[in-house]
């Protein structure tokens, strides 16, 4: 259990730097005017509640799966602009003691500090979760026709980008029409650039995570907003993590089609929750196994995108 006492669920810096912002999992500290250090916790949510305890190494892990993908993302996408700068921390922290200071390096970025656009803006590949809901009962994601007959996990016949609001602390983000996130963002050409930018992204990812032996079934992005330069949109947060996305095995996806697909992500505490009749109860503590197997499944996805098992 010496790994369960290194989890920080709480994010210790000394105070060394000005907190600009906490929010569910990361910590947000001010660098200079126009840098962040962006700190992962291990604190996890689900529902949009976060539990009482935390997944050890879980920071580390998606800030490593964010890196890997900033970087595979600029590699394969030459025109796109991400916040990541570096995974050094920053001179202040030097003079923190060793051990507080070696638990911050693996899950720390320090990032461009950005006006945020103010939508998740998530896209789907499978028909799945809250969409699936939707369509059961109206034939429609995010208020977008699509075909009947769909069956759960089913691949769409294209990607589409389904946004949804970006609900203050302690709300639910609920799911939107293209349309209302356009009024939303609105500038026209702004909204222009989010949509095509994360569809674009999430080709390049998808076909990636394929090649890897995961479908990606959905993720979420969150953008940034240049003013100085002409209003560039900057893909910013986390990127195509287990927090951020789903992750199936693509060896068993066909066979689970029309059910509940297993997963690399927090889907596995998301259907503990909902069995145990805790879905959007606050206060959760998650018992030692349901930890431990989230943590694993964590790990396996980093590994496996990462190329670790390549
Ligand atoms: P909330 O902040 O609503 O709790 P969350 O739980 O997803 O959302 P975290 O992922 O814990 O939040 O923290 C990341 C926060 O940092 C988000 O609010 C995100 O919008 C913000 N953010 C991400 N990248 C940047 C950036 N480059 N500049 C400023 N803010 C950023
Ligand atoms: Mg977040």
């Amino acid at each position: 259990l010496a790994m369960a006492s290194s989890t920080v669920v709480e994010v210790d810096i000394g105070g060394k730097l000005p907190k600009v912002a906490s929010g569910k999992v990361r910590d947000l500290f001010a660098v200079d005017e126009e840098t962040l250090l962006f700190i992962a916790s291990d604190r996890i949510s689900a529902y949009d509640v976060v539990m009482e305890n935390g997944i050890p190494g879980k920071g580390a892990l998606l800030t490593q799966m964010s890196v890997y993908w900033f970087q595979y993302l600029k590699d394969h996408i030459p025109t796109l602009q991400t916040h990541f700068i570096s995974r050094s921390l920053p001179k202040a922290l030097e003079s923190l003691d060793r051990p507080l200071y070696e638990a911050l390096g693996p899950r720390s970025m320090q990032v461009r500090r950005l006006e945020i656009v103010p939508i998740e803006s998530i896209v789907r590949g499978y028909i799945t979760g809250s969409a699936w809901s939707e369509y059961k009962k109206s034939g429609t994601v995010h208020g977008i026709t699509l075909p009947s007959g769909l069956v759960e996990g089913q691949k769409l016949p294209t990607p589409l980008w389904t946004p949804s609001t970006k609900a203050e602390a302690g709300a639910k983000d609920e799911n939107i029409s293209p349309q209302r996130a356009r009024a939303l963002i609105g500038d026209e050409k702004v909204a222009a650039d989010v949509e095509r930018l994360s569809l674009e992204i999430y080709l390049v990812a998808a076909a990636r995570a394929e090649e890897t032996g995961i479908v990606l079934a959905d993720t979420k992005f969150e953008f940034g907003l240049d003013r100085a330069n002409g209003n560039a949109v900057v893909l910013v947060d986390e990127v195509l993590t287990s927090d951020s996305s789903r992750f199936w095995p693509k060896d068993t996806w066909e066979a689970h089609l029309g059910k509940a697909q297993p997963s690399f992500d927090k889907q596995f505490l998301r259907d503990w929750l909902t069995s145990n009749g805790l879905k959007g109860k606050e206060g959760v503590k998650v018992p030692d196994d349901i930890v431990e197997q989230t943590a694993q499944k964590y790990k396996e996805a980093c590994d496996m995108l990462t190329g670790k098992n390549a």
